[in-house]
């Protein structure tokens, strides 16, 4: 590392919360599927932003309307009509059949939005005591307080409390532990429809029927967080129409403002007033710059027919993941669909995450030994190739 980049190291380390557990290099610039640090190494990057730069980085057609919007309107306030957020709230809509939208910043605001429509909704309708929320253990839904609450793993929420009341947790893919926890006292049923961060897990198509089913049967709301899985990382647009399954809720974050922060959630028609005048806000939420990037985004993943990438590289990467999980005692199992995928290992991922990137691949992982991917879609099947180029040989070194 040059001295340029011991400075910024040691500045972090002297200023910055040490929240994060961070690789001792300084990224500097991104191009596609590479990122590039301040000594010019090039790496690969398998992650893409936790997911947000889905078009990989510096995509010409995102710079080009950053460029233009900067130059227009980046922010005003979401009290005025600005060009772009109605528009791509139309866009969202007819994508999602959803018929209303809410904005905020980040994944984590936007639950938070998500279960104040829900207890505002039973509150006006059935009265205060309709406040329970069911939500997944394991799940993740963000670091506020409230969407903290309905994350399902406890070790985030040690000495943060007390937690916000009435969360009700249920085992996933269990329906009798469903059956159970749901009650005419329930608000909503958050399903986080592919748990991503807790170790990369799709909900199971007769879980997510029954939990619609029992929203329905006691008149609560069905809220699918789809911040990660959603907009087009399964190969999809979203996660759940596949399952066969409508939420009366939708979240959706990470890469909706093509990097610039955006959150969303949607909603059906009968919730369009739920939240009424003056109950609600963002100051950030909704800009023009970000509604603007947001429907360059849809546009690009359209024009490029960039779904059907994601299905065709993430089915390969997958069994090249299988592959590994049948070859290696200390690969446990592959799981995941489209560009989420995960292999969970028997050993601590940080040290394979350190060589890896010494050899200039950066990967991720999640629970500490699951190796998540969530590559932009531009990912093609050589780089794949060349990830596993890397990946293979550590992993069958620490196999031995
Ligand atoms: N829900 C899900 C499913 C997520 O993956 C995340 C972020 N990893 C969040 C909520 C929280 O989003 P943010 O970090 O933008 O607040």
């Amino acid at each position: 590392q040059n001295s340029d980049a011991e400075r910024m190291l040691e500045r972090d380390r002297e200023w910055l919360l040490p929240v994060y557990a961070r690789f001792p290099i300084v990224m500097e610039r991104g191009e596609g599927v590479y990122l590039f640090d301040t000594s010019g190494n090039r790496y690969l990057d398998m992650m893409a932003g936790l997911g947000v730069n889905a078009l990989g980085h510096a995509h010409p057609r995102m710079v080009r309307a950053t460029a233009d919007q900067a130059r227009m309107l980046v922010h005003l306030s979401p009290q005025y009509c600005t060009p772009y957020a109605g528009e791509l709230a139309e866009r969202l809509c007819a994508l999602s059949g959803m018929e209303g939208v809410f904005y905020s910043t980040g994944g984590s605001e936007a639950v938070e939005g998500a279960i104040k429509v829900a207890r505002a909704y039973a509150a006006e309708a059935f009265g205060p005591h309709k406040h329970r929320i069911v939500s997944l253990l394991g799940s993740y839904h963000g670091r506020t307080l409230g969407s903290l609450a309905v994350t399902g793993q406890t070790k985030y929420r040690d000495n943060f409390g007390p937690d916000l009341p009435g969360v009700d947790f249920v085992v996933r893919d269990d329906l009798a532990s469903l059956q159970a926890a749901v009650s005419d006292e329930t608000c909503c049923i958050l399903i986080e429809t592919v748990l991503g961060e807790g170790g990369v897990y799709e909900v199971s198509p007769e879980f997510l029927a029954e939990a619609r089913r029992l929203a329905d049967k006691h008149h609560a709301l069905l809220v699918l967080d789809e911040i990660q899985c959603g907009l087009g990382r399964t190969g999809d647009w979203f996660a759940f129409p596949r399952i066969g399954v409508k939420p009366d809720v939708l979240i959706l974050g990470k890469p909706l403002g093509g990097g610039i922060p955006l959150s969303a959630l949607l909603v059906t028609g009968p919730l369009f007033h739920a939240l009424g005048l003056g109950k609600h806000g963002s100051t950030l939420g909704g800009s023009p710059m970000a509604c603007r990037l947001g429907l360059e985004f849809l546009s690009v993943v359209e024009d490029e027919g960039l779904l059907a990438r994601v299905t065709d590289t993430g089915a390969y990467l997958r069994t090249h993941l299988d592959g590994l999980a049948r070859e290696l005692d200390i690969a446990m199992e592959a799981r995941g669909i489209g560009l989420i995928q995960g292999l969970e290992l028997s050993i601590p991922g940080r040290p394979i995450a350190e060589s890896a990137l010494e050899q200039g691949l950066m990967l991720n992982f999640v629970q500490g030994n699951v190796m998540r991917f969530l590559p932009s879609f531009l990912l093609e099947r050589q780089h794949v190739d060349t990830a596993m180029e890397i990946i293979r040989p550590l992993l069958h070194k620490a196999n031995r």
